[in-house]
């Protein structure tokens, strides 16, 4: 693995507050975990994808978060979460989360709506944009459920 993860001992002193932890892994799903590794994400995501030319161009490539994810520092903090849940700082953390997501899928709509524009729209290429907008429903369910359940 590439990245903070590679740093190893590092790691070892970070703790969940810590600015170079990924909230967003934190808190539920990171959107460069979910487009970065696209076969091992969901049963949306993964089929066909990764080999469709036209989505491997179109997908929302974000490169490897530059953050740590870490599952020790996810497991401490929603064990922190769970003995003082009234602490402000979840509520802050929570709140960091689902305005990065929001922003994620605002960017995904984008792509989504430039992707249509340029397309005619046969058959085989509305199936090829059907990609990106089940992407986006995808993380829209992580959203309510903050978990990926729906094998
Ligand atoms: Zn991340």
């Amino acid at each position: 693995m590439m990245g903070p993860e590679a740093m190893g001992v590092a790691n070892a002193n970070l703790v969940w507050s810590d600015e170079k932890v990924c909230r967003n892994f934190l808190c539920g799903t990171c959107p460069h975990a979910l487009f970065t590794n696209t076969v091992s994400t969901g049963p949306c995501i993964s089929r066909q994808s990764s080999t469709d030319p036209f989505f491997v161009v179109q997908k929302m490539d974000l490169g490897a978060c530059p953050k740590s994810h870490t599952e020790r520092l996810k497991t401490e903090y929603l064990a922190a979460k769970d003995a003082t849940p009234s602490d402000p700082i979840f509520n802050r953390f929570q709140m960091e989360y689902e305005a990065n997501i929001f922003a994620f899928v605002d960017e995904c709509d984008r792509r989504i709506r430039a992707a249509h524009r340029r397309l005619e729209k046969t058959p085989e290429e509305n199936a090829k944009t059907t990609n990106l907008v089940c992407s986006h429903i995808h993380l829209d369910r992580l959203m309510v459920t903050h978990t990926c359940s729906d094998a």
